[in-house]
């Protein structure tokens, strides 16, 4: 990762953190990206006081310009943009199809999936200019599978899937790579809204017998968007513990 430039979004907490702490460490340029610039700013001094190099840029994800602002960012201080990875997300309205809010609905496919869009457009728009370039884009176990309350999430997470799939078609073959990953239940804030009772039986559906650690997916995360993963374009990575080999 010496010298390669990496966008992360929603890096201020959870898997984005952990993800902006590894490529910092193995020698990227870091920029961090959040929509808390406390958190955001507190991961750029992490980095920095570890002898890294980021810098953090305040971008809402549900938004082009400011999608757009960030890779312009990403250029102007360092010149180039190697590596995006498009993780900002939200957990969403918690209720059956029937109970859903509009607003609840249109938030989580802005928030989980147009963001994605936006974010793939202006980074690919980048990357055509320097012949290179990996995205992975986050999606979840959730992107393969149905789970009960939450279907503006499942539907944000398949489509992306799919999105990936089509932008890897369309420019594998100009020198970007570009795949997706999908964590089970990682114990991060995303999960502090469950109950205790809760966060057991999700831990029971994971055959590995706990949550994952963000730690877990950022490993993965670093190896999709480094050069040894050079063959690896238009997949869906899934990293669960076992919960889909149910
Ligand atoms: P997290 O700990 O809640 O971190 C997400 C970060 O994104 C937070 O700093 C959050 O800021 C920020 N954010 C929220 N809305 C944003 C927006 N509109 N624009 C920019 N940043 C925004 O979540 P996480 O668990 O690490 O999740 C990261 C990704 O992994 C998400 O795409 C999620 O769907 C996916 N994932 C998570 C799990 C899991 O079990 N944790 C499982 C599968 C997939 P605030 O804190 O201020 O809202």
């Amino acid at each position: 990762m010496k010298n390669k430039v990496v966008i992360i979004t929603g890096a201020g907490s959870g898997i984005g953190e952990a993800t902006a702490l590894l490529f910092a460490k193995e020698g990227a340029k870091v920029v961090v990206s959040d929509i808390n610039d406390e958190t955001g700013e507190e991961v750029v001094k992490r980095i920095e006081k570890a002898g890294g190099t980021a810098s953090f840029f305040k971008a809402d994800v549900a938004s082009a310009a400011e999608n757009k602002a960030l890779v312009d960012f990403s250029i102007k201080t360092y010149g180039q943009l190697d590596v995006a990875v498009n993780n900002a997300g939200i957990g969403g309205e918690a209720n059956k199809i029937a109970d859903m809010t509009l607003e609840g609905w249109h938030r989580v496919i802005d928030v989980n999936l147009h963001s994605v869009f936006y974010g793939m457009k202006y980074q690919i728009e980048a990357m055509l200019k320097n012949g290179q370039g990996s995205i992975v884009n986050i999606s979840s176990i959730l992107g393969s599978v149905g789970f009960e309350g939450s279907a503006g999430y499942v539907a944000a997470k398949h489509a992306l899937n799919g999105m990936t799939r089509t932008a890897a078609l369309e420019y594998s073959g100009q020198g970007i790579r570009i795949n997706s990953v999908g964590p089970a239940f990682i114990d991060t804030p995303l999960l502090d809204q469950l109950d205790d009772e809760i966060k057991k039986q999700l831990i029971s559906l994971h055959p590995i017998g706990r949550l994952g650690r963000s730690k877990e997916v950022a490993e993965l995360i670093l190896w999709l968007g480094s050069d040894k993963a050079s063959f690896a374009t238009g997949s869906y990575y899934p990293i669960d513990g076992g919960y889909l080999a149910r």
